[in-house]
């Protein structure tokens, strides 16, 4: 097949620029990458604690869930959670070793209170007015 050149100037074969389409193809997958970033972006905004520190997908979407579990009525025993012997309305989740989230007991339903390193957790208690 002979070589012909389109409107766009390139050079090829068949009914089209390959060429073009392929510049077209990739431009739409990074456009699609960039939407997808800036929804996940957006996302942060919605949490009721601060992840944006975190870089690790897998563990935010683990601490989204269990979030969204506990203030959906799922018991804190199922995550291991604990109430903290010092205050009962304060209730600690362990997330992994390195991170526990806080719940505050109000008007009997559990609220999330903050995400916590394990140095933090260990310096000062959880739940503690200060901070
Ligand atoms: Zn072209």
């Amino acid at each position: 097949m002979a070589k012909k050149r389109f409107p766009c100037g390139h050079q090829g074969q068949g009914q089209y620029c390959h060429r073009c389409a392929q510049e077209q193809r990739s431009l739409i997958k990074k456009e699609e990458a960039q939407q997808a970033h800036d929804a996940w972006i957006a996302l942060f905004d919605t949490d009721s604690v601060n992840l944006r520190k975190l870089d690790n997908k897998q563990l935010i979407d683990k601490i989204r869930n269990i979030i969204n579990a506990i203030h959906s009525g799922t018991s804190y025993t199922h995550y291991k959670g604990k109430r903290m012997r010092y205050d009962r309305n304060v209730i600690s989740i362990p997330v992994n070793r390195d991170y526990r989230l806080v719940f505050h007991v109000i008007d009997g339903k559990l609220h999330v209170h903050k995400l916590m390193s394990h140095e933090e957790y260990n310096v000062k208690k959880p739940g503690e007015k200060t901070q």
